[in-house]
């Protein structure tokens, strides 16, 4: 019971006299006491076991003794250290720390407190953090999913804790370090950590998918004993002598055939509990390499490869986190660089996470990394349960060198990571657009952080948010501003199709885009055709009243689906049959506008009757491998032009296309969004860097009603560094990211007054809190949002805007605990948002 100051003794800690010495607070009650004689020093411990949160347990007295009272502390207690922050655990508080096991748990709802529950004796050598407990949770102790986060001996608090029900994972689903960039992520995008677990986790793993429970039997404790007093038979003897040998439990079928028997000696041990059964989890899949193709070798970098390749290895080889941009145009071999980055890392035995945007997961890079690496993972969105849990625990297992996957992949349970690279870091598939809104680009920066390895995010059009970090030197730059073997990028050329005599006619491909798409494909090459609208028509056009037909959940314009017969909500995917009317003043003859990519696919099968087309876009590519299958198709040259959306515009490697067409380049312009013009450069960038990659070149043509736009006319140039260099200012003077942070609050609900009111209600509280803790943040809002209502939902929001996260965090820990809203109105939150809408 020493503590440096003498000896000291509990007085008592019953919950009635914790509360007593609560409410005496400053007072310094009699709650110990310290000295020579009882009672006699009221001393300012009383006070610390309040100020340090009531660390004393209600059982610690059981563990002092009444002789204590009676020794003379060997000196003074200095006073002020009993206030400070952290001292050392009172003795009461180790002794009764000692006794007991307390498991920190967090629930997967909005609530971001780490609860406390007492872990039951029989519970205690089990309970590990990482794994899903039930606990009673709130006035009726209902039972409530919780993850632990920590298993210790102490709890924050004085009110007596309640015990934990039962535990649902034997072992734990998470590790250490998982955990801890869950916390990170929880705080970082505003959400709890229990429900960061209950997205990163997947339910694959959770319900241990593609595993069974099979019964086995063990030989019992102390058998030779037994066995010393029991006769057997040789069958018995022979199932004894098998279980001892492996040592471990085994399947009856394991044993009948390995001892050669019947199930009735089993039967005869087991009654004389000579062996003992026992349930075991087993996986039904044969953990082996899929898709193991002829391997490759490794390229020789050019020297602008060689020169990016080792300042990435020196960063690898000091073992330091570092985030590396990697700029490098289209066609610059950057994967070749990622590639040979992690050949080293493989050489230590560490593994590589590599992101893609999940449009990239191509057979193609799957292929590229196959080809190269003995062990690929590949994690994509079209897994299913147990398949996910198999990869999940073939990479847990450190067997596989390489994770390949989309956004969810950063939480792939790599025991010994050595890189992460995120390749297409621009594209917006890496932000989750539902709780927790975390960006994939982020969470990478603080697991590699936490590992001390390097991060490498590779693109030709990195965002302005990568761009200034690597100019304010908090990243690494490095560019590689050539194609390999010299190859040049191809010339871009704009075409005005406003006095275009093919547009006037409402026709999509203009008079230029024609000519060359048959000059392209009379030369022997083949045609790409990008254009961002999926379905036939985009619009259903009343003539009277002068507008389209809207979803009757969304306030968005329906899109005709000829192959279907439908009209389509692209957000909710409501569909009906077209009606025959306008909804609004009954008026018939609604005109079908706008192409998207089927009427595109249309026009081009009359416009060119000789050539092959195929079409690519999430309604034609709906089956398993259907997007392999059309890539090979177009690959063996059995296709002339592929037409698509976003779908066609990454990552693909065709040498033999020569001709790439953006048929309307101003769809992606006129967007409600401050990234608009960011985004139209990047898309331009990335359908152009697919064409000129062989020895036959390439061109670009760009259709557009708006030529003199400076982003269009930037990305003709392929001039990256100065559309960014004009796009920053104009943000800087917008005050908008990258240059600020921004949060962005979502209110949504059934009645749109309701939801209006709580708007203004809650901005104004936010307004009032950063006013009265003078936090540096900008409130701007309410308003509606630009998409006004999804799936019945009226919206409306507000932002914060800051120039430090701190700010807009502290605000949000402010104000949201006490903030109580109105029932039929949901309040989302979205740190760093990309998605304005
Ligand atoms: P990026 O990802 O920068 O667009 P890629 O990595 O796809 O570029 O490389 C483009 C093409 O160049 C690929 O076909 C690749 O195999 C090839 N390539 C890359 N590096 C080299 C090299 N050092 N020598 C020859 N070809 C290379
Ligand atoms: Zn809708």
């Amino acid at each position: 019971m020493k503590n440096g100051l003498g000896e000291w003794w509990g007085f008592s800690d019953t919950p009635r006299q914790t509360r007593q010495c609560q409410r005496m607070r400053g007072t310094l009650f009699l709650h110990l006491a310290i000295g020579p004689t009882i009672g006699v020093h009221f001393a300012p411990a009383v006070c610390r076991s309040v100020a340090s949160g009531n660390r004393h347990s209600t059982r610690c007295v059981r563990w002092l003794h009444v002789s204590q009272l009676f020794s003379v502390p060997k000196s003074v207690p200095k006073q002020k250290s009993l206030f400070e922050a952290a001292p050392e655990p009172m003795p009461w508080e180790l002794a009764a720390d000692a006794d007991r096991v307390v498991a920190g748990i967090v629930l997967a709802r909005p609530l971001e407190t780490v609860y406390h529950y007492l872990v039951p004796e029989e519970l205690r050598e089990l309970i590990r953090p990482g794994q899903r407990v039930r606990v009673p949770f709130g006035g009726g102790s209902v039972p409530t999913l919780g993850y632990v986060v920590e298993v210790g001996h102490t709890a924050p608090t004085s009110r007596r804790l309640k015990t934990i029900l039962e535990i649902l994972d034997r072992e734990p689903l998470i590790g250490d370090p998982m955990l801890q960039l869950t916390k990170w992520i929880g705080q970082r995008y505003l959400a709890s950590w229990g429900q960061v677990l209950e997205t990163v986790i997947p339910a694959g793993v959770k319900k241990q998918s593609g595993t069974r429970e099979i019964m086995c039997y063990s030989a019992a404790e102390g058998l030779a004993e037994k066995l010393a007093s029991t006769k057997l038979s040789k069958k018995q003897q022979a199932v004894v002598d098998v279980l001892l040998s492996r040592g471990e439990p085994m399947m009856v079928d394991e044993l009948t055939t390995l001892a050669d028997c019947g199930t009735a000696p089993i039967q005869w041990l087991r009654e004389r509990k000579l062996i003992v059964p026992m349930k075991r989890r087993m996986a039904t899949w044969e953990l082996e390499n899929t898709g193991r193709i002829d391997p490759e070798t490794d390229l020789k970098l050019n020297a602008d490869q060689q020169k990016a390749l080792d300042q990435i290895l020196k960063l690898v080889r000091h073992k330091e986190h570092q985030t590396v941009l990697l700029h490098g145009i289209t066609g610059s071999g950057k994967t070749e660089v990622y590639i040979q980055t992690i050949r080293e890392i493989v050489s230590y035995g560490k593994q590589a996470i590599v992101l893609v945007p999940e449009i990239s997961l191509t057979p193609q890079t799957i292929r590229r990394f196959r080809a190269r690496f003995d062990s690929v993972a590949v994690l994509h969105s079209h897994l299913t349960d147990s398949e996910r849990h198999a990869q999940w625990q073939r990479i847990a297992t450190g067997n596989v060198q390489v994770v390949v996957g989309a956004r969810s992949a950063i939480f792939a349970p790599t025991p010994q990571l050595g890189v992460i690279i995120i390749d297409e870091e621009h594209e917006t598939t890496f932000k989750q657009s539902s709780t927790p809104r975390y960006h994939a680009r982020e969470v990478a920066r603080e697991r590699a952080r936490l590992a001390g390895v390097p991060l490498i995010l590779g693109s030709a059009t990195p965002t302005l948010e990568s761009l200034l970090r690597a100019r304010r030197k908090q990243d690494v730059l490095i560019s590689l501003p050539n194609r390999v073997e010299g190859r040049p990028l191809p010339p871009v050329s704009i075409v005005d199709v406003r006095n275009d005599p093919h547009i006037q006619r409402g026709e999509a491909i203009g008079r230029a885009l024609h000519q060359s798409v048959l000059q392209c494909v009379k030369a022997g090459g083949q045609a790409i055709l990008f254009l961002n609208l999926r379905g036939f028509s985009t619009v259903l056009w009343c003539q009277k009243c002068g507008a389209g037909v809207r979803c009757a959940d969304c306030d968005l314009t329906l899109t005709w689906h000829a192959d279907r017969k439908l009209v389509v909500c692209h957000s909710c995917d409501y569909v009906a049959p077209p009606p025959p009317v306008c909804p609004n003043c009954q008026m018939p003859g609604l005109k079908y506008l706008g192409t998207g990519t089927q009427r595109l696919e249309q026009e081009l099968a009359a416009k060119f009757k000789d050539l092959r087309i195929l079409r690519m876009d999430s309604d034609s590519m709906q089956g398993a491998g259907s997007h392999d299958e059309a890539l090979e198709k177009f690959r063996h040259g059995e296709v002339d032009i592929l037409l698509g959306t976003q779908m066609i515009a990454k990552g693909l490697d065709f040498p033999n296309v020569t001709l790439v067409g953006v048929v309307d380049a101003d769809t992606l312009l006129h967007q409600p969004d401050m990234r608009a013009s960011e985004r139209t450069f990047q898309l331009i960038a990335q359908v152009a860097g697919r064409t000129g990659r062989g020895p036959k070149g390439g061109r670009v043509i760009v259709q557009t009603r708006c030529p003199e736009e400076p982003v269009i006319m930037r990305a003709a140039k392929h001039d990256y560094l100065g559309f960014a260099e004009g796009e920053l200012r104009h943000r800087k003077e917008l005050n908008a990211p990258p240059f600020t942070h921004l949060a962005r609050i979502i209110l949504r609900g059934l009645h749109e007054p309701t939801v209006n009111d709580e708007a203004r209600r809650i901005t104004t509280i936010y307004r009032e809190a950063a006013k009265a803790q003078n936090l540096a943040v900008r409130i701007l809002g309410p308003a509606p949002a630009p998409l006004t209502r999804l799936r019945k939902m009226f919206r409306f929001h507000f932002q914060i805007s800051a120039e430090s996260l701190d700010a807009i965090h502290a605000l949000w820990r402010e104000v949201q605990p006490k903030l109580e809203t109105h029932p039929d109105v949901e309040m989302t939150i979205d740190v760093d948002p990309i998605d304005m809408r």
